[in-house]
């Protein structure tokens, strides 16, 4: 099982716990697909870590925002489990 680092907290998990945050022509994304892309962990601890932090927005070379924040949040396509960096 291939191990990605988590953009926001920088641990690693497997590729299966994390969310791979894209770049499309229409905006952000998540999942596979062509574009430009970024782990985030599964935790919306590690989401929120890395927008504040700017890691996604620098990972991905493309504006994170609030309102596309949101809307990832809205698709998030795992079940948000506890996040080794506890949110902290
Ligand atoms: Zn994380």
């Amino acid at each position: 099982m291939p191990v990605r680092t988590c953009v926001a907290c920088r641990q690693r998990f497997e590729q299966a716990d994390l969310v791979r945050v894209r770049v499309t022509a229409k905006g952000l994304d998540t999942g596979p697909g062509p574009g430009r892309g970024a782990y985030v962990g599964p935790s919306p601890a590690c989401l929120a870590v890395a927008l504040e932090r700017k890691a996604l927005s620098r990972a991905l070379s493309a504006e994170v925002n609030a309102p596309d924040l949101a809307r990832l949040y809205g698709s998030w396509p795992v079940e948000p489990l506890a996040c080794p960096h506890g949110g902290g």
